[in-house]
């Protein structure tokens, strides 16, 4: 799960890591109110929306103005106009593709004189199974094309988590982003701090870019991006209540009020599989076959006719899906049930792309029954390498 930045802001306050003061708000009255409470008399109004590239993205109405999501004002009237012009407004940046973010939230911070702007991320790197620091010189701007170009811009420490951080993991993250005098002693307590921070919270990934330096020579986070184990929610409450779902997919936000693991792909194939193992399984020989699926989708172990009749629906709901696929080995899932919910889900919403069904395992030749009196146009698979061929065949003949 990720969240806003000045929701990361108020994270990195409450671990006592420096960042410029900031506030969010909803509508112009509230950015304007900002003022009153920050030092001025630069200031810095941000797009809340959970992508980066925010200052080099620019926006789709021509009411917005011809700049970014990032804008500096000297004033509160320029404040006033800044958040008028995004709220409300869509913005489009490297990283929202090309439909882009509606900006329902801007961040008025305090202008800050940069002196250096600098590149930090920590993440759990799944290869040594320890959290890592990454550090470059080079910040403020595209690290996937520094890493690209000038790979040895780029350094990466890693902390045992048995003997935990350790000065001179800062130091040497310090000497890197060359920090000289009391700077280094400033980055080694930084770096700690996140250190806490990504270890108490269960968080996947935080990215500071750019960490700066200022004109005072003071270190700060500019920027912060944090992602969450969404596994390890349950025992965050107060990170929970950051979850901003108009953010989030409206089909992966549906599916998870039924508990159903669904992840939104770019493909046209739809589907409905019993297993994580299976789902993959089914995605590598849709793929095979020279199609892409729409989505990966484990309905579970032991899933009701309702689960799975959500689930269908999320499938019939997506305009690109162009066939679906359900591919479903019985083992605790019993294929009447399958059958009933994929049923009850017709029932409610027409089908209209060509359906393959493959069933095999408990309760199967119950589940075939069903679909057979359903009156549904259903082609039945006898193996997984049978349905993705004729569910492929099927997509590229209806095209
Ligand atoms: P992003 O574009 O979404 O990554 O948003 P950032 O928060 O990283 O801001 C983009 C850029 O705007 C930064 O790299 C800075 O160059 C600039 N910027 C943001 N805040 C300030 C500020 O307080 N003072 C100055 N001088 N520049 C700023
Ligand atoms: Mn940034």
């Amino acid at each position: 799960m990720n969240i806003h930045e000045h929701q990361a802001k108020e994270l990195l306050e409450q671990f006592g890591i420096p960042a410029p003061k900031g506030f969010v708000a909803f509508n112009v009255k509230e950015a304007g109110e900002a003022v009153q409470r920050l030092p001025g008399p630069v200031y810095v109004i941000k797009a809340q929306i959970h992508a980066g590239g925010r200052g080099k993205g620019r926006f789709k109405e021509a009411s917005a103005g011809e700049k970014g999501g990032v804008r500096i004002a000297k004033s509160r009237e320029e404040i006033e106009q800044a958040a008028e012009q995004m709220l409300g407004a869509t913005l489009v940046t490297e990283q929202t593709g090309a439909d882009g973010r509606v900006v329902n939230r801007v961040y008025v911070t305090e202008g800050v004189e940069i002196d250096r702007e600098l590149y930090l991320s920590a993440l759990v790197d799944r290869a040594t199974s320890r959290i890592a620091f990454i550090a470059s010189s080079a910040g403020g701007m595209d690290i996937e094309q520094v890493a690209h170009d000038t790979p040895e811009k780029i350094i990466s420490v890693s902390i045992d988590p048995a003997s935990g951080y350790q000065a001179f993991h800062g130091r040497r993250i310090a000497f890197a982003l060359g920090l000289e005098g009391k700077q280094v002693g400033q980055c080694v307590k930084l770096i700690g701090d996140l250190y806490k921070l990504v270890l108490d919270k269960d968080m996947s990934m935080l990215e500071i870019n750019p960490l700066i330096v200022t004109k005072g020579g003071e270190l700060s986070c500019l920027d912060a991006k944090f992602s969450f184990d969404s596994n390890a929610l349950y025992r965050h409450p107060d990170v929970m209540e950051m979850r901003d779902l108009t953010e989030e997919d409206p089909a992966e936000v549906e599916a998870s009020k039924y508990d159903l693991s669904y992840v939104k792909l770019d493909g046209s194939i739809g589907c409905m599989v019993n297993g994580a193992g299976l789902a993959m399984a089914t995605m590598d020989i849709i793929k095979l076959c020279g199609e892409e699926p729409a989505n990966f989708l484990d309905v579970g172990g032991g899933a009701s006719k309702e689960k799975v009749q959500a689930a269908f629906k999320i499938i019939l709901s997506d305009p690109s899906v162009k066939g679906i696929l359900v591919n479903i080995f019985g083992g605790i899932m019993r294929c009447d049930i399958i059958a009933e919910g994929v049923v009850a889900a017709a029932r409610e919403m027409e089908i209209t792309v060509p359906l393959v069904v493959r069933l095999e395992g408990t309760n199967v030749e119950l589940g075939k029954k069903i679909l057979a009196e359903s009156g549904l146009k259903i082609t039945p698979a006898d193996n997984l390498g049978d349905a993705a061929e004729k569910i492929t065949a099927a997509v590229k003949e209806a095209a």
